[in-house]
């Protein structure tokens, strides 16, 4: 695979080396030998890293990582990791603590009783179904009831107004996409995530431009980056009305739907290999083609404040560790053993006091 990258992008093998995604303050950063997750306590304010090291089932199983087959094992992975790092931040932002610090409640003790240790899990696959079924809602069931709604029935056969009605299905779609992100843009956290977006891309920018990572070299790179998650949401919603326009234009109903679930792994994978492609090269084609994604990083992305620059450098830094060999990670598990024994100490000092206090 690194001999492929070579060969691809003899210029800057920098070029995408590196990727990332936002989590709850905080930015996963990974390169092709390890992941590393840099989040900012919520209680003191300090930046604390996990790292893991960097697998794809692609390197093992080569028939995984042949072109087109890639993208959707890339697309599974990505939301599995995605899924797992934002778990994973909630955690490490202390906020856990702070909550248990105070006495539980009846429902609490319930929760507590009945799912025991497995609580987060069963919360957080819970919260994967509703919002597997909220996407299914939003995306497939309510663009097609829609058009149903615009286009009557007894125009079905007619060649030319079912590619307009899977124009309109289409459009509806793209329209639904930048709504929800747009709505979602609202909320106060999910504000910051994009904010801590926007760092992510940046640091990735100026890592790429071979500058040194510093918060005031980060401030100035683009928050707009053309190999992003986004882009490649856009791209695929984009080959899924080409697809569907070229190819099922005569099928509605549940034939319909079912078409299109199996020409979904198709559009994926035709859209890593853009979004690849686009990656590692910079001309004229690609920024066209880049560019809706780009539009939509207006939504998705904000301009972060410093303090969130400071979290992407260090997640970079641990995850290029081989590069940045001097930068001294700051392991979550250091910091929390660091905590634990100065709550012990401060103990031990009030008990001394408490026994001083009560000798005559
Ligand atoms: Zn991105």
């Amino acid at each position: 695979m690194k001999k492929n990258a070579e060969k691809n992008c003899p210029l800057n093998p920098r070029l995408g080396k590196v990727g990332g995604q936002a989590v709850m303050e905080g930015v996963m950063m990974r390169s092709p030998k390890q992941m590393a997750t840099a989040v900012r306590r919520t209680d003191d304010q300090t930046i604390v890293v996990r790292t893991q090291p960097s697998t794809t089932v692609r390197s093992k199983y080569k028939i995984l990582d042949l072109p087109l087959i890639r993208g959707v094992v890339n697309l599974v992975e990505m939301f599995i990791l995605s899924f797992s790092t934002l778990t994973a931040s909630t955690e490490m932002m202390g906020l856990e603590e702070e909550l248990y610090s105070e006495e539980p409640s009846k429902f609490e003790k319930w929760l507590e009783k009945h799912f025991g240790k497995n609580l987060m899990n069963v919360v957080s696959g819970f919260a994967m179904v509703l919002g597997i079924l909220l996407a299914m809602g939003l995306f497939i069931a309510l663009p097609a009831f829609v058009t149903n709604l615009i286009f009557p029935e007894e125009l079905d056969g007619d060649f030319w107004m079912n590619r307009l009605k899977c124009l309109v299905e289409g459009v509806l779609k793209v329209l639904i996409f930048i709504g929800y992100l747009y709505f979602t843009s609202l909320m106060k956290e999910i504000r910051r995530v994009y904010m801590y977006h926007g760092a992510e891309h940046k640091t990735i920018f100026c890592y790429e431009a071979g500058l040194e990572l510093t918060v005031e070299n980060v401030r100035k790179q683009s928050r707009f980056h053309p190999r992003c998650g986004t882009s490649f949401m856009f791209v695929m919603v984009f080959l899924s009305i080409i697809v569907s326009i070229a190819f099922i234009p005569n099928v509605w109903g549940w034939l319909r739907v079912l078409l299109k679930l199996l020409l979904l792994p198709v559009c994926v994978g035709l859209g890593y290999e853009f979004i690849r492609f686009a990656g590692k090269h910079d001309n004229a084609f690609v920024r066209f083609l880049a560019a809706p994604g780009l539009w939509m990083q207006r939504i998705t992305t904000r301009e972060p404040d410093d303090d969130m620059i400071e979290v992407a450098i260090v997640a970079t830094k641990s995850a290029l560790h081989e590069e940045f060999a001097e930068f001294e990670i700051p392991y979550e598990s250091e910091y929390l053993k660091k905590k634990e024994e100065a709550k012990k100490t401060e103990e031990e000092a009030n008990a001394g006091e408490g026994i001083q206090n009560e000798t005559p």
